[in-house]
């Protein structure tokens, strides 16, 4: 539940409840928005409830005791109304500004990340993506160069000045992958791994979670719900398209998933057309219906030749098509927030439980 604190709670009266919370049993969460405090008391709560929401009304500086139903409680809006802001070396992601990711699929070479990385720099790309541990669904294909690529990337970094995003696939690998990226990618094929999870959690560095090819919004949003509750609250959701019916795409993009998710949560959304549609000329039109739909971001697979990439080829955008598609997506974006306002969705659209979930 939460405990919203009125405007002019003094610190006091915040340490009486987060006290009544701890006693109970339970752990409190704070978020101090612009306005006013909320504390969130989280865990097993059950017959308990009606009891507790008499004692926490009663504390003094106590403005109204939310019981929330919805089982993702610090990602939500209800928690945190203002939009969350992720701050990496620099780049702000989730202020309102489109942040472009961009990199080969894996690390290959040294030669072939420098090429690309100084490549999407010069284009406009705040963020270099590459792996170096490769989730691959076959054994026999190329597993990435692991920390001979970390070490690439982060000499990328220095060279380019651009943050570094990389996956990690396995909590022991965590602590390892944490030294060199400046944000922790947990793959589709991860977002439920809860061990992993609850270990990104535990490191002060951002972590991008891509949506599980399989998993409803609101599981996703329960994993994000992990990392949040294990420490950290820097989380970008990357929705990286589902598994559908049809064969001609990978996956299928779920575009409403990115206005969806605004309305239900604080944290950023960034869009994936490369693994959503496996096919490099379906990445442009994504990227574009991206960007309409109110994505924080895009993340793009490039690669300097794609017919020579070990893998994801057939998605990868050459350097010249990924400058093509940072010519037209500024102003796309621009005309898509003054159309609009800015924020994006208004804010009716922003009040909690106005929609059918
Ligand atoms: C990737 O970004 O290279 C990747 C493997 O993505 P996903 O987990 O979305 O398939
Ligand atoms: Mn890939």
């Amino acid at each position: 539940m939460f405990v919203v604190m009125a405007t002019d709670a003094t610190e006091d009266q915040i340490i009486g409840v987060k006290s009544l919370i701890l006693a109970e049993g339970l752990a409190a969460h704070e978020n101090r928005g612009i306005e006013r405090v909320v504390i969130a008391a989280l865990g097993e709560i059950g017959p308990r409830k009606d009891v507790l929401v008499s004692r926490f009304a009663a504390l003094p500086g106590v403005e109204t005791v939310t019981p929330i139903s919805r089982p993702f409680k610090l990602t939500s809006r209800e928690f945190h109304p203002e939009d969350t802001v992720v701050e990496v070396l620099g780049v702000r992601i989730g202020d309102g500004s489109l942040t472009v990711m961009a990199g080969p699929c894996a690390v290959e070479s040294r030669d072939q990340l420098l090429e690309t990385a100084h490549s999407v720099a010069a284009a406009g790309a705040k963020v270099l993506r590459g792996g170096a541990f490769k989730p691959r669904t076959s054994p026999y294909s190329f597993q990435g160069l692991g920390l001979e690529g970390l070490r690439l990337l982060a000499e990328a970094r220095e060279r380019t000045g651009l943050p570094v995003v990389t996956e990690v696939m396995e909590p022991a690998q965590v602590e390892l992958v944490a030294e060199y990226a400046d944000i922790l990618q947990v793959g589709t094929r991860n977002m439920q791994n809860y061990s992993l999870l609850t270990a990104v959690g535990r490191v002060a560095k951002p972590v991008l979670l891509k949506r599980g090819f399989a998993a409803t919004i609101e599981e996703w949003l329960m994993s994000a719900e992990y990392i949040m509750s294990s420490g950290n609250p820097n989380v970008i959701l990357c929705e990286r398209g589902i598994r559908t019916f049809e064969t001609y795409t990978r996956n299928t993009l779920d575009v409403a998933a990115i206005p969806l998710l605004h309305q239900l949560t604080h944290l950023p959304v960034i869009a994936d057309p490369s693994h959503a549609t496996g096919k490099r000329f379906l990445v442009k039109p994504l990227v574009m219906a991206s960007v309409a739909a109110g994505a924080d971001g895009v993340i793009l697979e490039v690669h300097p030749r794609p017919e020579e990439a070990l893998s994801d080829g057939e998605q990868s955008l050459t350097l010249d098509q990924f400058r093509e598609i940072m010519d037209v997506v500024g102003p796309v974006h621009e005309a898509v927030r003054s159309l609009h306002g800015a924020p994006l969705l208004s804010a009716s659209a922003l009040r909690v439980g106005g929609g059918k979930h």
